[in-house]
């Protein structure tokens, strides 16, 4: 028997489900979806450069990549009649533009559906009433309390048709080893400083494995296996899987959200209509230290710490009042681990239109946010040199700094007051409160 292993973002040769087939022989193939494939966009060169990987994986073990091009709908089937599979094995996703993908795949060929991209498929947990999660304090006790997977048995017999062959890429290849080596070394010590450093930009001492997870180089549940439990730093990793899973089950539950507020309320809020503002927070010039870093090492390499994810995201939705969908749809466009569920689900969470919201009135500081987590400005100088000579006690609030110093630098004015845009913001929030 022949059976279609479908790839999309579970680039990896291990503990991959759809390599489970009790022996049987598997075409791995890849479809190029004109839909999504963008050459010259930073995830697509990521992506091309991922297949090769994972190509180069393969083939280690007897197999290649099989690659077409063309809507899934057409090309899968087409595929799967002409090497005579009965059925196509996939990891299914959550998004709504993935699950109607499958729909229409599933409607001409049979189609063995199966979660390697997360730890726990997203039905798998409930309440005790039955009804999905919308709280992740209690979601993450479940989420531990049933345990993992066990690690599957990756049987499946390659073959080796390129088809139309890879995309050329840019850059080297990247495949499961040079993920595993990454997190490797975070395991072997790094890990272990997680819960004390974890919210520091400038200490720069989180994983960097969300974009090994995004293209699924390293699938979830053999890192949460990898990784145990048994120190503070290893729990409170782990703890940040389960929320990845608690996002993805959000999303499968209430696809909706992807455009709409969770919290219905939030359906007629009174977003701010401010293009000027949303381009100077897009281009890292709002005038506030902080932020502007954040933009900034975003724009440059396609990824940000999450706490300046979290801080950009305030300022965004809360000092600017602009609608949180602005800023998702620019995280999408330029973060490496750009993924519509943990996406989606932050944007929602840090504009209290989401799940497991924090109170309205909770609105960050961003000076204060900076103090904190930035306390000597290592990280506002590495991403806004203009204020490289600043000294440790201004260069959050540069504005504070006396006129003749002030004129030295050649940095914005902020665009909105830190008072003053809260007390906007506290005011739009009231009408939506309850
Ligand atoms: P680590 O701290 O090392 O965490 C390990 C892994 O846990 C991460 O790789 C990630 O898979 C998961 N994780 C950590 N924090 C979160 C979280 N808050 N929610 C869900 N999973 C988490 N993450 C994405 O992968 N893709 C996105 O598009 C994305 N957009 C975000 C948008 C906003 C507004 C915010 C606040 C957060 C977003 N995150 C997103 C979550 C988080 O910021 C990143 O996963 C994290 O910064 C990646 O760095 P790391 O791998 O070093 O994280």
């Amino acid at each position: 028997m022949t059976a279609v292993a479908w790839f999309r973002r579970d680039l990896r040769v291990a503990d991959n489900p759809i390599l489970a087939l009790g022996g049987e022989r598997a075409v791995p193939l890849f479809v190029i979806d004109p839909r999504l494939f963008r050459p010259g966009e930073r995830r697509t060169d990521e992506l091309v450069r991922r297949l090769h990987g994972f190509d180069a994986v393969l083939a280690e073990r007897g197999g290649r990549l099989r690659v077409e091009s063309g809507p899934p709908e057409d090309v899968v089937p087409a595929v799967a009649a002409e090497v005579g599979a009965e059925r196509v094995v996939a990891n299914l996703d959550v998004s709504p533009y993935a699950r109607r993908r499958d729909e229409a795949v599933a409607d001409r060929v049979s189609l063995d559906g199966r979660w390697g991209t997360l730890v726990h498929p997203p039905t798998a947990l409930r309440t005790q009433s039955g009804t999905p999660y919308r709280v992740f304090t209690p979601f993450g006790r479940s989420w531990f309390d049933v345990g993992l997977p066990e690690p599957v048995d990756v049987d499946a017999d390659l073959t080796g048709d390129v088809g139309e062959g890879l995309p050329e890429r840019t850059g080297d290849p990247v495949s499961e080893h040079e993920a595993w080596g990454r997190a490797g070394a975070w395991l072997a010590g790094p890990i272990e400083a997680y819960p004390e450093t974890r919210d520091r930009p400038d200490l720069d001492a989180t994983s960097h494995l969300s974009i090994d997870l995004k293209y699924g180089s390293i699938g979830p549940a053999a890192l949460a296996r990898a990784t145990g439990t048994d120190s503070g730093g290893r729990h409170a990793f782990v703890r940040q899987l389960a929320w990845r899973d608690f996002w993805a089950q959000l999303l499968w539950h209430h696809p909706e959200t992807v455009t709409e507020p969770l919290n219905e309320r939030f359906a007629d809020f009174p977003w701010r209509d401010d293009p000027d503002g949303l381009a100077a927070w897009q281009d890292g010039r709002t005038g506030v230290p902080i932020v502007d870093a954040g933009m900034r090492q975003l724009a440059e390499t396609g990824w940000m710490h999450n706490r300046l994810r979290m801080v950009v995201g305030s300022f965004l939705v809360k000092h600017l009042l602009i609608h949180w969908k602005e800023g998702e749809r620019h995280f999408r466009r330029l973060l490496l681990d750009g993924d519509v569920p943990q996406n989606v689900g932050n944007w929602q969470w840090v504009a209290g239109t989401g799940a497991d919201a924090a109170p309205y009135f909770r609105i960050f500081n961003p000076v204060r946010q900076g103090e904190r987590f930035d306390p000597d400005g290592a990280y506002v100088r590495r991403w806004v040199p203009e204020l490289a000579d600043v000294p440790a006690e201004h260069v959050h609030a540069p504005w504070e700094l006396g006129p003749l110093e002030r004129s030295a630098i050649d940095y914005p004015e902020p665009i909105v007051g830190i008072d003053e845009g809260r007390d906007r913001a506290l005011a739009a929030y009231e009408t939506v409160k309850g």
